[in-house]
């Protein structure tokens, strides 16, 4: 099956027409044949070319060359089909996906309820935009949402299309119903690539370095990073709120904004009773508190969203990645009278909730509500907690094992010091990829393997693409 396919040559002729105008004329086209995605793809491992083939080459070359440099790439292939739990390239090479495209994929690439909803919603009508003429998916999306998210109170949501636009939204309606300006982020904190997103970010390299001037009004505070400060949660919220109370106040403060699970930071899961004692200082100084639920949301965990396992409720809570099963879609959702604090026409967006997205993200929902993804999520972190912990006991490399689910990751450290080993992740995740599984990186200090699989992956996957990652470690 992998050796039909027939390379697609995009070649277009210049020429000038009788006004002198370019004009463009594609002389030939061949099909390329690839095959179906979806969870029907050979659920297997297959290399058959070393990584990068030839014909991936070939499409790094044409990016590189039309491409801005400024937009990277992990893993150096040419996809053309993904489900189940493998990613298929223009080789025929067939990868094992432990990255879900960073956390968005989660009910599975190419999902046959999501691929059926889309066809259904892309043949009906494609966009009218909301704000002119509204339409049912929209708010069936809203509505699940409201039900969804953590706590039992009156609840109101808005559409946006990506998680930056969320973060950005859920500012402004904090700012709004508070009528305050300032807004603390914390270490690590990773939410956006915009403006306003980037000055909440923590890290400047990559994210931020050469982009400012950033958005004034964003303080930033210690967060609770068990594994390196040996802090309890009471301890790290003391020391945030204490820098709060004296540098900013807390009746100037409209938001507190964090991830309950720090993600791009290095999946730092906070001290016990950390995110409470903030959730409950922002409500004693009338402060939103807002939880950046963008990668560990949607049973991502083993919860539906990571706030639940940290016992807290937020007031407004930011989504996207897992929410339409790879469709651009983000929300904001939150308590009503912060949500409607903003006057109509205050919030929205061309594309905002765009039908196609919601309806994938309907079917994407009803998964994560009725397929038993949850407990899925729950299985698949065991597994790769028993794989690390089991190398872990000879291993002193592996500093240590945490997340949630599955968003779960390791920290690779120097045995002798305890220092952030960044040189042994980027070589393990470079040798495991060249083998044909795909992992991504993350943390402050880049010394962090992340494992963020859909939960569509099968068993017999997951323990092989783990062995990979085992195995190149033991060769670094
Ligand atoms: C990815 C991410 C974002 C930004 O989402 P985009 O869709 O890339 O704009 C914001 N917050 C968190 C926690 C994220 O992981």
């Amino acid at each position: 099956m992998y050796g039909t396919y027939i390379h697609v040559r995009t070649m277009y002729i210049a020429s000038n027409d009788r006004r002198g105008l370019r004009v463009y004329a594609r002389p030939m086209s061949t099909p390329t044949i690839a095959p179906t995605g979806g969870p029907t793809l050979a659920q297997e491992r297959v290399l058959r070319t070393a990584i990068p083939g030839p014909r991936s080459q070939e499409l790094l070359d044409r990016k590189a060359a039309a491409i801005a440099a400024g937009v990277g790439h992990t893993v150096p292939i040419a996809a053309v089909a993904a489900g189940g739990g493998v990613v298929v390239d223009a080789d025929g090479n067939s990868l094992i996906d432990l990255g879900s495209g960073i956390a968005v994929t989660t009910v599975g690439n190419a999902d046959p309820k999501v691929v059926a909803a889309v066809q259904q919603q892309v043949a009906q009508f494609t966009h009218t935009c909301f704000m002119i003429a509204p339409y049912e998916g929209y708010v069936e999306v809203c509505e699940a949402l409201n039900r969804l998210t953590p706590g039992d109170h009156e609840k109101k949501s808005a559409l946006f299309n990506s998680g930056a636009e969320a973060v950005e939204n859920a500012i402004k309606v904090a700012r709004k119903y508070t009528g305050r300006r300032a807004v603390v982020a914390f270490d690590h904190a990773y939410h956006g690539r915009t403006n306003l997103t980037m000055g909440l970010t923590a890290k400047a390299m990559p994210y931020k370095s050469g982009f400012g001037p950033f958005a004034s009004e964003i303080y930033r505070v210690p967060a609770s990073y068990p594994y390196r400060d040996g802090l309890s949660g009471a301890e790290a919220a003391e020391r945030a709120i204490g820098i709060m109370e004296k540098q900013i106040g807390g009746d100037q403060l409209a938001a507190v904004i964090i991830e309950p699970i720090q993600g791009e930071g290095g999946f730092i899961v906070p001290a016990d009773g950390f995110l409470p004692r903030i959730a409950q200082w922002c409500t004693d100084n009338g402060v939103v508190f807002i939880a950046d639920e963008v990668q560990s949301g949607f049973a991502r965990t083993g919860a539906m969203f990571a706030s639940e396992l940290l016992g807290v409720v937020p007031d407004v809570v930011t989504t996207a990645k897992g929410i339409a099963g790879g469709l651009p879609l983000a929300a904001i959702t939150g308590r009503a009278e912060i949500m409607d604090a903003s006057h109509a026409g205050g919030l929205g967006g061309t594309y905002g909730g765009n039908p196609v997205a919601c309806a994938a993200a309907i079917a994407a929902l009803d998964a994560f509500e009725n397929d038993g993804l949850i407990e899925r999520a729950q299985q698949i972190g065991d597994r790769i907690s028993a794989a690390f912990s089991k190398a872990q006991l000879s291993d002193p490399r592996i500093g240590e094992i945490r997340g949630r689910g599955a968003m779960m990751a390791v920290e690779f450290v120097d045995p002798a010091t305890g220092a952030p080993d960044a040189a042994l992740t980027a070589a393990v995740a470079k040798a495991a990829i060249a083998e044909g599984v795909i992992v991504l990186t993350c943390g402050t200090y880049g010394n962090v393997v992340r494992f963020l699989p859909p939960l569509s992956i099968a068993d017999h996957l997951l323990d092989e693409g783990l062995g990979v990652v085992l195995a190149a470690l033991a060769a670094a």
